[in-house]
C-alpha cells in the first residue's frame, strides 16, 4: 500500500533514515580518508594511483552527504516560522569560506522582518545547494548577490551570480537526479532543493545566459497569509 502514503510522509521517512545514516557514516569516512592520505603520501610506486583513486571515491561519497544531508537531523520534521535573515546569516557563515577559496564575493540584503514557514535545517540545505552552485560557477572573480523582500502575500528571495551561466538544454534538466556537468558533481543538489521548496509550498525559477550568469528566484507564501484572510 506504499503508493497510498502521501509524498510528504514518504519524504519524512526517507529524510529521517538518511539523517541517521549520514551521522553514522560521516565519521568512518573521514577517518578512512585520513589514513589513506597518509599512505598515499608515503608511497612512491604505482600503488599511489590506487590510493588516490580510493581518495577520490571517498570524496565523492562525502559530496553526496554534503548535497543531501548537511543539515539532516533526526528531528528535521519540525516546522516553525523562520526568520529569513537569521537563516541567511548561518548560511553565509558556512559559505563565505568556500566563496573566498573560489575568489568570489557574496553580499546579502535581507530585511529583518521577513518570515517563512518551514524547517530550519531543510531551508538551509535548500539554499546552500543553490548558492554552492553559484560559487562553483564563478570562474576566478565573481559576485553573488542575494536579496529578499515581501510582495503581496509572498516572500521573494533572489540569488544572482555572474558565473558561467547555462544554456537552454542545461536549464531544462535542472533538478533531474544525477544530472551534473561537473567532474566532482553529485547531480543531487538541486533535486534536494526542489523537493524542499515544494514541501514548503514555494516555487523556484531559474533564468540564465551562457557566459553571463544565473538568477534564481524563489517564492514562498508569507507566514501571515492566513491571518490576512481571516482578519
Ligand atoms: P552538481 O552541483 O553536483 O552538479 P546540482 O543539482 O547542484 O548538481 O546542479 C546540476 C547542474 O546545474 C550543475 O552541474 C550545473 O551544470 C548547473 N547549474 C546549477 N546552478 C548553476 C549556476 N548558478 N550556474 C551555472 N550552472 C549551474
Ligand atoms: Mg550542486
Amino acid at each position: 500500500f506504499n503508493n497510498e502514503l502521501q509524498r510528504s510522509e514518504k519524504m519524512e521517512i526517507i529524510s529521517e533514515l538518511a539523517a541517521s545514516v549520514a551521522h553514522e557514516v560521516r565519521n568512518p569516512l573521514q577517518v578512512t580518508r585520513g589514513f589513506l592520505q597518509l599512505l598515499a603520501e608515503k608511497q612512491q610506486n604505482s600503488d599511489k594511483v590506487y590510493l588516490n583513486m580510493a581518495l577520490e571515491e571517498l570524496d565523492r561519497a562525502s559530496g553526496i552527504i554534503t548535497d543531501f544531508l548537511t543539515f539532516a537531523k533526526p528531528e528535521a520534521g519540525k516546522v516553525t516560522a523562520l526568520n529569513v535573515l537569521d537563516e541567511f546569516i548561518h548560511i553565509e557563515g558556512i559559505l563565505i569560506p568556500l566563496a573566498n577559496l573560489q575568489g568570489g564575493k557574496i553580499s546579502v540584503h535581507i530585511p529583518k522582518n521577513l518570515y517563512v514557514q518551514g524547517n530550519s535545517s531543510k531551508f538551509k540545505q535548500a539554499f546552500i545547494n543553490i548558492i554552492k552552485n553559484s560559487i562553483e560557477a564563478l570562474n576566478g572573480e565573481g559576485e553573488i548577490l542575494i536579496w529578499g523582500y515581501e510582495e503581496e502575500d509572498s516572500i521573494m528571495i533572489h540569488i544572482k551570480d555572474n558565473g558561467e551561466g547555462m544554456d537552454k538544454e542545461v536549464l531544462a534538466r535542472l533538478g533531474e537526479p544525477y544530472f551534473s556537468n561537473k567532474t566532482k558533481g553529485t547531480g543531487l543538489g538541486l533535486m534536494v532543493t526542489f523537493r524542499i521548496i515544494e514541501i514548503m509550498n514555494g516555487e523556484i525559477h531559474f533564468t540564465s545566459e551562457k557566459g553571463a550568469g544565473t538568477e534564481v528566484v524563489i517564492r514562498f507564501p508569507s507566514v501571515n497569509q492566513e491571518e490576512h484572510f481571516t482578519g
